[in-house]
C-alpha cells in the first residue's frame, strides 16, 4: 500500500489520481470522506464540521473508525492508497496495527515536500469539480473553459476551508502535529520528493519509485 504524506496543498490529491490510475487501486482521502459525511449530514459529519471549518484535526477515534470501515471494503484487498492519513503519530500506530493484523506489509511512504509560500499560493487558486472530484488550479492547471470541469462541464468550486485564515490554521496543525509523523516513517520505505516542481515531474519520480518496488509484494495490484 502507498501512503502520500505532505502539508495541505502539497499535491497529494493530484498525485493520488496518477498513482491510483497507474496501479488500479482505490485512492482513499480521509478529507474527501469527511466532506462527504458533512454533505450528507451524518452524525460523523456534524461532529467533524466545526473542526474542519476551523482548520484543526478531527479526533483520532472518529477518523480511525471511519477509515477502518473503508479499508474493510473488498476493493482494498489488493492494495490501496492513503491521502491525508495518518496525520498524527497515534493514527500511524493504529494503521500499523491494522496492517500487521492482516499480514499486510508496511506502507511505501511518499512525502511531497513543498515550501509554505507555494502552498498558500496553490491553495488560494485551487478549484475542484464537485461531481467527479478532479482537482484544478487557476494558475498551474486551469480548466480549458472558464471555471468548468473539462470532463463533465460542472462549475468548479472552491473549498470553504481554503480561505486564507483557515489555511493558516491547517498549516499550523501540520507543523505542530502532523510533521512528527515524518520521523515515525523515516526508518522504513520512505521517499521524500521535492514537490515544488511541475506535477508531471513529480509524477515521473513517483513512477520510478513504484517501478523500484514492483514485484516486491508491497505494491499489490501493480500494473506497470
Ligand atoms: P493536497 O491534496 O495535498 O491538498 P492538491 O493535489 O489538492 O493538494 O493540490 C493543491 C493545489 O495545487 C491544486 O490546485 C493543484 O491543482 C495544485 N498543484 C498540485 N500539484 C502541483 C504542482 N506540482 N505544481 C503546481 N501546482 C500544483
Ligand atoms: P484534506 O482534504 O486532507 O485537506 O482534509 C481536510 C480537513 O479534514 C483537515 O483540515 C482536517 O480537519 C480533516 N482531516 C482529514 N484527514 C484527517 C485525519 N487523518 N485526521 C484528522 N483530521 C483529518
Amino acid at each position: 500500500m502507498i501512503l502520500l504524506f505532505g502539508p495541505p496543498g502539497s499535491g497529494k490529491g493530484t498525485q493520488a489520481a496518477y498513482i491510483a490510475s497507474r496501479l488500479n487501486i482505490p485512492s482513499i482521502s480521509t478529507g474527501d470522506m469527511l466532506r462527504a459525511e458533512l454533505q450528507l449530514g451524518t452524525p460523523l459529519g456534524s461532529a467533524a464540521s466545526a473542526v474542519i471549518s476551523s482548520g484543526g484535526l478531527v479526533s483520532d477515534d472518529l477518523v480511525n473508525d471511519m477509515l477502518v470501515a473503508r479499508l474493510l471494503q473488498p476493493d482494498c484487498r489488493d492494495g490501496f492508497l492513503l491521502d491525508g492519513y495518518p496525520r498524527t503519530v497515534s493514527q500511524a500506530v493504529f494503521l500499523d496495527t491494522f496492517l500487521s493484523r492482516r499480514k499486510m506489509p508496511p506502507p511505501i511512504v511518499i512525502h511531497l515536500d513543498v515550501p509554505e509560500e507555494s502552498l498558500i499560493s496553490r491553495i488560494s487558486s485551487r478549484r475542484q469539480c464537485p461531481t467527479c472530484g478532479r482537482i484544478y488550479n487557476l494558475l498551474h492547471n486551469p480548466p480549458k473553459l472558464d471555471e468548468l470541469c473539462d470532463l463533465d462541464a460542472t462549475p468548479l468550486v472552491r473549498r470553504k476551508d481554503d480561505q486564507e485564515d483557515v489555511v493558516r490554521e491547517r498549516l499550523r496543525a501540520f507543523d505542530e502535529i502532523t510533521r512528527m509523523v515524518e520521523s515515525y516513517y523515516t526508518g522504513g520505505c520512505y521517499h521524500k520528493l521535492d514537490g515544488d516542481r511541475p506535477a508531471k515531474e513529480v509524477s515521473a519520480d513517483i513512477g520510478k519509485i513504484l517501478s523500484q518496488h514492483a514485484g516486491s509484494g508491497i505494491v499489490r495490484g501493480e500494473a506497470v
